[in-house]
């Protein structure tokens, strides 16, 4: 159930029987030599579609630009300011909360957005635990991130497909659920060698870019395949589902 697919009578309806939104949120983002730089938004909508038709569940309209300063150095990528993704998750809750939605279920598609999301939480509770946000009366609501990589099977899955090259970014798992969600735009691997392993953090774009010249962190994406992202897609989507029914009553 897409929110941009409904009319406002059928959005007004749905409030009747629930007052839980999905918010696929995700990246516009390098992924390596053969990824797909709407990776994290186009896997993390996918997914949220899903999970919402499998629950009947309102799916809210994905954010798909991030906090990604540190691909910068990579033509394409785009990123917002820290406090500007906090604004817009602020916004984006605030609008659904003005019409009754009151649970928000983040389905994430990008690790570096994780820190922004938990803040911006905080920031709208904040606003309501001072009465800033509609008055001391106003609902309280809650929200929830789940990153879509992150369910309790899926680590045996990833590693029974893909040993320990998986790595950290352009991983092989998120560059096969988008060769299966999109075969027209799989992209032949230029020989990228083994994955380099992991040394150390980064800070801005430029220090990234000299650590990870390709863009990937311990990955091997050029052995990714739409099989493997068949079997990846399925499962998170299985898990998530699982976890947006439990909330729902919780
Ligand atoms: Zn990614």
């Amino acid at each position: 159930m897409q929110l941009q697919m409904q009319t406002w009578a059928e959005v007004e309806g749905y409030l009747e029987t629930s007052t839980m939104a999905i918010m696929p949120i995700g990246s516009t983002e390098q992924h390596g030599p053969n990824g797909l730089i709407g990776t994290d938004a186009v896997t993390a909508e996918a997914i949220a579609l899903a999970v919402g038709a499998a629950t009947d569940t309102m799916v809210a309209p994905t954010i798909a630009v991030g906090m990604a300063q540190h691909h910068m150095a990579f033509k394409g990528s785009m990123t917002l300011r820290p406090a500007t993704l906090i604004q817009v998750i602020g916004d984006y809750v605030g609008s659904l909360a003005h019409h009754g939605f009151d649970r928000f279920y983040f389905i994430n598609g990008h690790g570096g957005n994780g820190a922004t999301i938990e803040a911006a939480f905080q920031e709208i509770y904040t606003a309501h635990s001072l009465g800033s946000h509609g008055g001391e009366n106003a609902p309280s609501v809650r929200c929830q991130l789940r990153n879509w990589w992150q369910g309790p099977k899926m680590g045996a899955l990833i590693k029974q497909l893909f040993g320990d090259k998986d790595g950290m970014h352009a991983t092989i798992s998120e560059v096969s659920v988008t060769q299966y969600l999109f075969p027209e735009h799989i992209k032949s691997a230029p020989d990228m060698g083994p994955p380099e392993p992991f040394r150390s953090r980064w800070s801005d774009a430029a220090d990234y870019r000299a650590k990870f010249p390709d863009g990937r962190i311990a990955s091997h994406p050029g052995l990714a395949t739409p099989e493997a992202g068949k079997q990846v897609f399925d499962l998170a989507v299985a898990e998530i589902a699982e976890e947006v029914a439990a909330y729902a009553q919780g």
